[in-house]
């Protein structure tokens, strides 16, 4: 089974790639296993910032890199907090903070108004100069409650209602959300290129 190095440090993304990828023949190690440092993230886009740390930690392994960034983009907001999703509020993970502070932003927006998707973006890179990365995106509609609901998840799930449900993604179990989210519909897409042939 040949192995890739995954440009996070999170041990559950970790155990997530692993269990989505196990049948791809790929063995999904950490960074840290490599030495890997934190990338600077100074891209624009997610797609910039993904590649920014797949190629940092593949440059560094040598070996091929996964990378994933992710995020909340709310269309009232423009965009926002987007590539800042983690740190909205200024302390990076702090998710009670962050659902606060998107509250206040949103407050007396009217529903209709209140449209937001996650976003997901994937690259793979089978080394550092690698021209042709595999990437793969998932995005996941809904809106932004006015109150937050469910305990299960992190971050922005119990303020964020999918569109066609009754539940927040906090209140799904997290079974359901990893197979209908932005993180499980960009993981699907990837599989997919990678047992397509000539990938
Ligand atoms: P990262 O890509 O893991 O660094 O995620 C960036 C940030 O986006 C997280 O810290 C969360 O605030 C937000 N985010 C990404 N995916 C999700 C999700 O599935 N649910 C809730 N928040 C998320």
């Amino acid at each position: 089974m040949s192995s890739i190095v995954l440009a996070s440090s999170n041990p559950g993304k970790l155990a997530e790639f692993n269990a989505l990828l196990a049948d791809s023949g790929l063995n999904v190690v950490p960074q840290s296993a490599y030495a890997v440092s934190d990338a600077d993230e100074t891209g624009l886009t997610f797609v910039e910032n993904a590649l920014l740390k797949a190629r940092h930690a593949a440059r560094i392994s040598g070996r091929p890199a996964l990378a994933d960034d992710s995020g909340l983009c709310v269309e009232y907001l423009r965009g926002a907090p987007g590539l800042y999703s983690a740190r909205y509020s200024g302390t990076h993970g702090d998710n009670a903070a962050n659902n606060a502070k998107l509250l206040q932003e949103m407050k007396d927006v009217p529903t209709e108004q209140r449209g937001a998707f996650f976003i997901c973006v994937l690259v793979l890179l089978q080394h550092a100069d690698d021209p042709a990365p595999l990437i793969a995106e998932g995005r996941w509609h809904g809106r932004v409650l006015t109150e937050q609901r469910g305990a299960h998840g992190f971050g922005y799930d119990p303020l964020f209602l999918p569109d066609g449900e009754t539940v927040t993604a906090a209140e799904m179990p997290p079974g359901l959300k990893n197979r209908i989210s932005h993180r499980g519909r960009a993981l699907a897409e990837l599989r997919q290129r990678l047992a397509a042939p000539h990938v």
